[in-house]
C-alpha cells in the first residue's frame, strides 16, 4: 500500500516536531512544509530533506536567500493527500476553505476553535470520531495531558467531577515574545478555557479549570482533583496510570523534583529534540482519600500533542481501525514505551 502523504502548513514549534514524527512512521511520509520567510528553520528543514512551499508573495525572498523553493503553499494541497495545520492559533481557520476548495484533509490544532472542525481528537478517549473525517483538530497541549489521565480513570471508576489547576510556562524555549518573565499571572476569566477544551471529547465530565502563567518556558504542571464515583485506593489509580498510554510515572524520591529534571530526563531517554511526548504524573504524588482523588502532573507542550498528530492522520485517512494498534505503532517510532 502507498504512504499517505502529509503536508505540514506552518514549521514551527509543533509542525516540525509532526514532520519528524511523520517521517519516522512507515505508513506515511512528508509531502512538504510550508514557511512564511526564510528563516534558520526554513533551513533547518531543507537539511532534513523536506521540500519548501511557501506563500506567492515570499518566492522572491526564499530565492534571493538562496532556499531552494518546491512550489507555493497552494501546490503543497494537490501533492498531499492530507495537511497538518500548525500555523499560530486563529490563522488555522483562515486556511479551511482553502482545504476545503483543494479537497484536501485537514488536521487543525488547539489554538483554534472546536466548533472549526466539530470533532476534536485524543488517541485514548475518541479515536474512532475521526475515522475518515474530512477535518478535525487535535486538542491543545494541556488538555491532551488532561485526557490522558482523566479519560482511563473515568472508564475504569466512574468520576463524578474535576478541578484542576494549570501553572502554564509562560513561553516556549524559543520564543522571547511571552511572559511574564519575572511574576506569577493568574487567568481571571474563569473557568478557563481547557475544562470546556476537555469536554469537547468528554462531553459528560463534570470539569472546572483555573489558571496561572508562571515565569518558565520549561513544561505546564498540573494539580488535579478528583471526585470519584466510588472510594479508590492510591495503589488501584496507579494501576490505572501505569496501564495507560503515554502516561509516565516518575519519583520525586529517585530525583525528578520538578520540571527541569524532566527536561533533563527526556534528553538522557535520547529523544528527538529533548521531547518527552508522555504526560508525566508523580507516582508519590498521587493521594486517594475516600471517593477522592488528587495528583500532580507535568505536560511537555512542545511535544505531548505530537503522537496525537500521527495517530489522528491514522484515524482520518483510515489507515488502521483499531486505537491501540495505532498507538503502540506510532510509540514504537517514536521511542514511547507504552
Ligand atoms: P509557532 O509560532 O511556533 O509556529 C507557527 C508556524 O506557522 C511558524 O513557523 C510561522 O512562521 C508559521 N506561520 C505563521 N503565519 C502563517 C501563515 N499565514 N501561513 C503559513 N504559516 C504561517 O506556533 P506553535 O506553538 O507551533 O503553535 C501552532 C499551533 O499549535 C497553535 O494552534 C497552537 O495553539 C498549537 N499548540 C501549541 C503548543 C505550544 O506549546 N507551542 C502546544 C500545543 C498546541
Amino acid at each position: 500500500m502507498s504512504k499517505v502523504k502529509v503536508g505540514v502548513n506552518g514549521y514551527g514549534t509543533i509542525g516540525k516536531r509532526v514532520a519528524a514524527a511523520v517521517s519516522r512512521q512507515d505508513d506515511m511520509e512528508v509531502a512538504g512544509v510550508t514557511k512564511t520567510r526564510p528563516t534558520f528553520e526554513a533551513q533547518a528543514a531543507v537539511d532534513r530533506g523536506f521540500d519548501l512551499y511557501v506563500p506567492e508573495e515570499s518566492l522572491q525572498a526564499f530565492r534571493e536567500a538562496g532556499l531552494p523553493v518546491k512550489g507555493t503553499i497552494g501546490d503543497l494541497y494537490g501533492t498531499a493527500d492530507i495537511i497538518v495545520d500548525c500555523t499560530p492559533s486563529d490563522v488555522g481557520e483562515r486556511y479551511k476553505a482553502e482545504y476545503e476548495a483543494a479537497g484536501v484533509k485537514a488536521i487543525f490544532q488547539g489554538g483554534e476553535d472546536h466548533s472549526l472542525t466539530g470533532i476534536s481528537f485524543n488517541s485514548t478517549a475518541n479515536y474512532s470520531e475521526s475515522w475518515g473525517a474530512q477535518f478535525s483538530r487535535v486538542v491543545s497541549c494541556n488538555t491532551t495531558g488532561l485526557l490522558r489521565t482523566l479519560s482511563p480513570i473515568d472508564k475504569k471508576i466512574k468520576i463524578k467531577n474535576v478541578c484542576a489547576t494549570l501553572v502554564r510556562r509562560a513561553a516556549d524555549p524559543g520564543d522571547s515574545k511571552g511572559g511574564p518573565i519575572n511574576g506569577l499571572e493568574p487567568m481571571v476569566k474563569l473557568p478557563t478555557h481547557h475544562g470546556p477544551d476537555v469536554k469537547s471529547i468528554m462531553p459528560w465530565l463534570c470539569i472546572n479549570t483555573m489558571a496561572i502563567k508562571a515565569s518558565t518556558t520549561l513544561m505546564h504542571l498540573h494539580t488535579v482533583t478528583v471526585e470519584l464515583g466510588r472510594e479508590a485506593k492510591t495503589d488501584e489509580i496507579l494501576e490505572i496510570m501505569r496501564a495507560s498510554p503515554r502516561v509516565k510515572l516518575v519519583r520525586s524520591g529517585s530525583g525528578v523534583k520538578g520540571t527541569p529534571e524532566i527536561m533533563e530526563l527526556a534528553k538522557e531517554m535520547g529523544r528527538d529534540r529533548s521531547d518527552m511526548y508522555e504526560v508525566v504524573v508523580w507516582e508519590d504524588g498521587v493521594k486517594a482519600v475516600g471517593n477522592m482523588l488528587y495528583y500532580y502532573q507535568a505536560v511537555h507542550q512542545e511535544a505531548d500533542v505530537v503522537p496525537e498528530n500521527v495517530d489522528c492522520i491514522r484515524s482520518m485517512c483510515k489507515l488502521e481501525e483499531d486505537a491501540q494498534t495505532s498507538i503502540t505503532k506510532t510509540n514504537k517510532a517514536l521511542g514511547i514505551k507504552k
